[in-house]
């Protein structure tokens, strides 16, 4: 398995509309239902070496929507959903502010990859994002990893359009996490 100061690449996955289903400031645990290729997608992603860190903008608590207690009840809901479904994350991050607060972490900039690449010896170069929305492949431009990859469930169809007006590009375009996480291999074994 290598020695411990082995730095591993990690895939960072989007929460809502990526490996859950999205609802609009989704705040109450039983609102969450992962997608029926969800645990799939991450165990095909650890067997091929990627740690799995999941990066949420959550503004709705800087909007008084939910609290931090009400986040921390249903990303305990996700995480157990997955390992009810045999799969395991290796650290969650969020973000809890509004783009008026001016923070370092809401996605597409990387504060959240950054944090996480210290604490999981990630070696970000070598790594991925995948989310449905725009900030989420921006994020893996922004961080430095390989690029991101762009998924069509959630709002991804709609903001698909978007693309076209970016001067960043995705690395692909999928219909959902199983295709990401099927690109993401291929790719990384020609790197
Ligand atoms: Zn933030």
């Amino acid at each position: 398995m290598g020695n411990r100061n082995t730095k591993r690449p990690a895939v960072f996955l989007d929460r809502d509309g990526t490996v859950i289903f999205d609802k609009n400031y989704l705040s109450k645990p039983e609102q969450v239902k992962l997608y029926s290729c969800a645990a799939e997608s991450i165990n095909k992603l650890r067997k091929a070496g990627f740690k799995i860190i999941v990066v949420t903008n959550q503004s709705g608590i800087a909007r008084g929507m939910f609290t931090i207690k009400d986040l921390d009840k249903v990303n305990k809901k996700f995480v157990s959903l997955l390992k009810e479904s045999g799969a395991k994350i290796d650290g969650l991050y969020y973000c809890p502010h509004a783009d008026k607060d001016k923070c370092s972490c809401r996605k597409p900039l990387a504060g959240m990859v950054f944090r996480a690449a210290k604490e999981h010896n990630i070696d970000i170069a070598k790594s991925y994002t995948v989310g449905d929305s725009i900030r989420d492949y921006l994020l893996g431009f922004n961080a430095g990893t390989q690029g991101g990859v762009m998924t069509l469930t959630g709002h991804g169809k709609k903001q698909q359009k978007e693309i076209a007006s970016q001067k960043v590009k995705p690395l692909a375009v999928l219909k959902n996490l199983k295709q990401a996480a099927n690109f993401i291999v291929k790719n990384a074994k020609k790197n």
